[in-house]
């Protein structure tokens, strides 16, 4: 239904949500999509299924690489017409409710959608697509939930045969996850992290893997043939067309999520030779990627927020001076054990800078790679100590924030 058509408590809500989100935003504080949501949501509880009512909407989910994969996929669905989106990173409820109350009536939209929520918010959207990346653990103290999100996703899936589902073929949890639904297009672009998925989720028996396949060695399970692949510096379609892509992102990692947009594009009716001259339009995504000059010095940031991550990041980054920074407070997790997890080696032989909160964390663990570092204070000491030319910085989730607020919350 258009915003004209919802129930009074629906609309005022709307606009409840809508004013307190813009007054949080004149407040200086973020932009306001958490609180313009949770307020919506206290007015009416329903308010979320009354936005999303008549609209077509497409839902990205998974551990690494949500924001992104949901920028491209709303820039590619933007040939149809105007797309809402939390592009804020915003992945609860609360930020779905405030994307499309700020979005007016649009036809479509693309959500990121937090692992836990997905299927809540399932039930309250009734999604066209979903897009499911990857699952893997993302802070340690809660590694054992990789297994068990796969059987809630599997679980809730299965109650919903009318949804297609856009999957990745080379995670054994994704695809195991996307067993029971009838409608899947399969995307591959290689798995780099693969220590969250030895064990087959539906029979516990070791997973084979071999020449970019995998196969359960207990039962049927094994990687689906993909339609959409990463091939060199391009996406093969499900027609064998192979399209270059062109990016303002680096790595393949954001191939493979490209590739994932123009599944879902194509879910939409969207022919790739229409949606892929829209993927170079997304430069930075919440800071990721951006680049800022600075006395000479050409940084560029990268979140790396759990081992999956770190190892997409080492891939991306250039052969450059590189400035690592952690720090493990609470949405960072607060064990940093998982720095074990990661192999660092891929540094060896780059000007290593570190710091953040735990700083002698990363240090210890570079010292058992043989990886030289200096440690620095602040990011101008990091500045400093660098050549002209190209700064990698990689940080995790705070350590992040902290530097784009010294860098002016670049864009
Ligand atoms: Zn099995």
């Amino acid at each position: 239904m258009t915003q004209g058509n919802m129930p009074l408590r629906a609309k005022v809500a709307t606009q409840v949500s809508r004013t307190a989100a813009a007054l949080s935003r004149a407040a200086g504080r973020g932009d306001g999509s958490v609180i313009g949501g949770w307020i919506g949501l206290k007015i009416d509880p329903d308010l979320l299924e009354h936005l999303a009512a008549g609209r077509a909407i497409a839902l990205v989910s998974g551990t690494n690489g949500k924001t992104t994969t949901t920028r491209l996929t709303a820039a590619a669905l933007g040939v149809l017409g105007p797309v809402a989106t939390n592009s804020f990173g915003a992945n609860m409820p609360t930020g779905h409710t405030s994307a499309l109350a700020k979005a007016g009536d649009t036809p479509y939209a693309v959500l990121e959608v937090d692992e836990h929520y997905l299927p809540q918010v399932i039930e309250e959207t009734r999604p066209r697509v979903i897009a499911l990346l990857n699952l893997s653990r993302d802070q340690l103290d809660r590694a054992k939930e990789v297994a068990m999100m796969a059987q809630l996703w599997r679980t809730t899936l299965a109650k919903h045969p009318e949804v297609a589902i856009v999957g990745n073929a080379d995670d054994p949890m994704i695809v195991w996850a996307a067993g029971n639904s009838p409608t899947v297009s399969w995307f591959s672009a290689g798995q780099r992290w693969q220590d969250d998925s030895w064990v087959c989720p539906e029979c516990g028996s070791t997973i084979e893997r071999q020449d970019g396949q995998w196969w359960c060695t207990g039962c049927p399970l094994r990687r689906p043939a993909p339609q959409w692949v990463v091939e060199d510096d391009g996406v093969l379609d499900p027609s064998g067309a192979w399209h270059l892509i062109r990016l303002q992102l680096p790595g393949r990692v954001n191939l493979g999520n490209a590739a994932t947009a123009l599944a879902v594009a194509a879910a939409f009716g969207i022919r790739p030779l229409q949606a892929v001259p829209t993927l170079s339009s997304v430069a930075s995504v919440a800071g990721r990627y951006a680049q800022v000059d600075r006395d000479g010095r050409n940084i560029r940031l990268l979140l790396a927020k759990n081992p999956a991550s770190w190892l997409e990041a080492f891939d991306m980054a250039d052969n450059a001076p590189t400035l690592l920074s952690i720090n493990a407070r609470d949405p960072d997790g607060l064990d940093t054990s998982w720095l074990f997890d990661v192999d660092f080696s891929p540094l060896r032989g780059r000007q290593v800078l570190i710091t953040g909160d735990r700083a002698y964390d990363l240090a210890v663990r570079l010292d058992v790679n043989d990886v030289p570092f200096r440690h620095v204070q602040t990011f101008g000491e990091a500045i400093a100590s660098v050549p002209p030319g190209r700064l990698e910085v990689i940080a995790n989730y705070t350590a992040f924030q902290d530097i784009r607020a010294e860098l002016d919350r670049v864009n």
